[in-house]
């Protein structure tokens, strides 16, 4: 299968979790994952349509955007950012999905503040409390959305999270579920400087269940690029 295949069956399994759950496909955004694949190849992701790219390697995303890798379409950020790479990630990605402390934030509002922009984060989450995933604790959420709302260099616009790996997808579904029910709850506290507009979740395996449980932003690598070299 073609790149531009996987993405059109992408799209429609995208549209058929959507209609089954009484949404509509168009409010789904599609992120390709597109780290360890060539700027070529990310090029026929974009031919194909997709509605954002993801990188989680800021050298990497320098090298492909030089590349004209990302040309006309929207980078997001979505690995771990440590506060030293964020001179290469600010203003180059219009979200950085990946925020995952309060040092993170601080430094990528200084750097923002220093160009003069405001950059668009989504707080990680590490929904499964597992040691070796980064990401805030859902009872730190509060008061990192506290910080970040006095942050005039970063604004939040949801979150992210990519929950404890699984083949069993009703297990998948309870994180999704918990997932959802912290984002309704901390839209509902209307924090300044933050609005609750994404929640990404769901990957390859699981986005058709994170589309049930109320993702609006799912980000696929393998099923669009194939197994990663
Ligand atoms: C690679 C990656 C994905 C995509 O994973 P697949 O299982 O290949 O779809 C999603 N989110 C993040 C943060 C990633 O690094």
């Amino acid at each position: 299968m073609s790149i531009y295949d996987n993405v059109k069956r992408v799209r429609e399994e995208i549209a058929g979790a959507a209609v089954k759950c009484g949404r509509s496909p168009e409010d789904i955004l599609l992120v390709a994952a597109s780290k360890r694949n060539s700027a070529r190849r990310v090029r026929e992701a974009v031919s194909a349509g997709v509605d954002a790219l993801g990188e989680n390697v800021a050298r990497e995303l320098a090298e492909k955007n030089a590349q004209g890798a990302y040309a006309g379409v929207p980078v997001h950020f979505i690995g771990h950012l440590q506060t030293n790479k964020v001179g290469g990630v600010v203003g180059v990605c219009s979200l950085i999905e990946s925020a995952d402390s309060e040092r993170v934030l601080g430094a990528v509002a200084r750097r923002a503040e220093i160009m003069g922009i405001c950059q668009d984060v989504l707080i990680e989450i590490n929904i499964g409390a597992e040691e070796t995933k980064s990401g805030i604790p859902p009872g730190q959420l509060d008061s990192v959305l506290e910080y970040a709302s006095g942050l005039s260099g970063v604004r939040v616009l949801g979150l992210m999270a990519i929950p404890p790996n699984s083949a069993d997808v009703a297990r998948a579904r309870r994180y999704f579920d918990e997932m959802h029910r912290l984002f309704v709850d901390k839209e509902r506290k209307m924090y300044d400087n933050v609005i609750m507009r994404y929640l990404s979740m769901g990957m390859s395996a699981s986005f058709v269940e994170a589309i049930y449980s109320g993702s609006n932003m799912v980000r696929v690598g393998t099923a669009i690029f194939g197994e990663r070299a």
